[in-house]
């Protein structure tokens, strides 16, 4: 008996959906993508301008552990579809990567157009269709999927399955603004609140720290927010820090200031010398020497960060060697708050794993897959938040082929 053709929705023209579609039209099935933007992946497109980090390659245990929480939800759908899969992908669609020094994966292009482009066309040949511009605004009282298309119009639709992949709320022009959260609480779906991942936190910096060295980055520093500790980079801001040594802390910094009202972060400004190694190179201080002289030259610090010592000190820095040391290899900053998730990289928080069957579908809405940043993860910058957005795709894919093949 031929198996029976069925339309599948998929809502979200990001990477969790149109892997997705890829799959499902692959398998045979008549896959329409649904986009409220006038164009697919802005997001992809705009992490392109970075790069384009698609994974990383270090040991899959250590990758797994990048989910923290949330690694033993994802670790099925990730060794299903691990970074080399990913790697593999990319090639057929002549985006060949390459590791980079830090281990990240990028495309040897560096952005995300070539490869976006490809994937297109190959979509296109599968007979995926896009209805670009169309809004999800939910379900009639019928169950009928609804959306606002751009002229005001509604449209509905009733498709065999449906698979929700709608992003995060970070960067919402582009796309993704987390306003399925509501239409789905509605429905009785538990979702951890959305707040920023891989974003600023704002500190009150002194004037001098505001007007002279925001923009600037502290290089080759190490952070510890608790236990943890990140080596990496930071940037200033003029309300805040931010880079990818602080993003990779937001989870324990956001907990401490959910906890405390403000987290205290160290700042090792000089990560490869041990303290008394500083400390005798500082004791060597030639008369008249100002202190910024001084620590330019014998501790190798940039201005801004001899800026944030006197910052983190509060009064005078002090002059003694050892005490010196001690502040450059831990120099306290108090964090305030989390920066608008308009402007943060990901997104915290989502659809909860309680609400997801081991194939994504919504234990609540049969038929209703979600994958992607909507649901309840985050990770550090890196690679593996695409890495994590396409594995989800490809397991909700899976998860609708089963659900459909048991009611065929
Ligand atoms: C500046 C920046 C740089 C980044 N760089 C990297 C990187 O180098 N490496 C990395 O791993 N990750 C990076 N990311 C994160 C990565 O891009 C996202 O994690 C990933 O795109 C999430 O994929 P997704 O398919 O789940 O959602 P999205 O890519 O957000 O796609 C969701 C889609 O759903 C659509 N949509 C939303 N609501 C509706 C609705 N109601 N109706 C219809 N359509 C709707 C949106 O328009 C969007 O097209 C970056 C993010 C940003 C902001």
């Amino acid at each position: 008996m031929e198996k029976p053709i069925r339309n599948i929705a998929i809502i979200g023209a990001g990477p969790a959906g149109l892997i997705a579609a890829e799959r499902l039209a692959g398998a045979g099935h008549r896959v329409t993508i649904y986009e409220r933007m006038a164009s697919p992946a802005r997001k992809f497109l705009l992490a392109g301008r970075g790069g384009l980090n698609l994974t990383h390659s270090e040991p899959f245990d250590a990758f797994l552990r990048r989910y923290r929480e949330a690694s033993g939800w994802l670790e099925p759908a990730l060794r299903t579809f691990p970074p080399q899969a990913l790697r593999d992908w990319a090639d057929g669609l002549g985006a060949e990567t390459f590791v980079g020094s830090s281990g990240r994966v990028f495309p040897r292009a560096m952005k995300a157009s070539p490869l976006l482009r490809a994937w297109l066309v190959r979509l296109d040949g599968l007979g995926v269709k896009l209805a670009s511009s169309r809004l999800w605004t939910g379900w009639d009282a019928a169950g009928a999927l609804t959306f606002r298309l751009a002229t005001g119009e509604t449209e509905t639709i009733r498709p065999d399955a449906t698979l929700l992949a709608l992003g995060g709320a970070s960067w919402p022009r582009l796309g993704s603004d987390g306003g399925w959260a509501p239409l789905l609480a509605a429905r009785g779906v538990a979702i951890s609140p959305l707040r920023p991942a891989n974003g600023g936190f704002t500190v009150a910096w002194s004037p001098q720290m505001k007007e002279r060295f925001a923009g600037q980055p502290l290089k080759r520093i190490a952070i510890r927010c608790g236990s943890e500790q990140v080596a990496g980079e930071a940037m200033i801001d003029a309300e805040g820090i931010e880079g990818g040594a602080i993003y990779a802390l937001s989870a324990p910094i956001r907990e401490a200031i959910a906890r405390d009202g403000i987290a205290t972060i160290r700042i090792d400004l000089r990560p490869d010398l041990p303290a008394p190694d500083l400390a005798a190179r500082l004791a060597k201080r030639r008369k008249g020497e100002t202190l910024s002289n001084h620590l330019r030259k014998a501790a190798g610090l940039a201005p801004v960060a001899i800026a944030l010592l006197r910052d983190a000190a509060g009064a005078r820095l002090p002059e003694e060697p050892d005490a010196l040391a001690a502040l450059i290899k831990a120099a306290p900053l108090q964090l305030e708050a989390a920066m608008p998730i308009a402007r943060a990289i990901s997104t915290a928080g989502g659809i909860t794993r309680d609400e997801c069957d081991a194939g994504f579908m919504l234990k609540r809405l049969p038929g209703v897959f979600v994958a992607g940043e909507m649901l309840d993860w985050e990770a550090p910058t890196g690679g593996y938040l695409l890495q994590a957005s396409f594995a989800t795709g490809v397991a909700a894919a899976a998860g609708i082929q089963t659900w459909l093949a048991a009611r065929a």
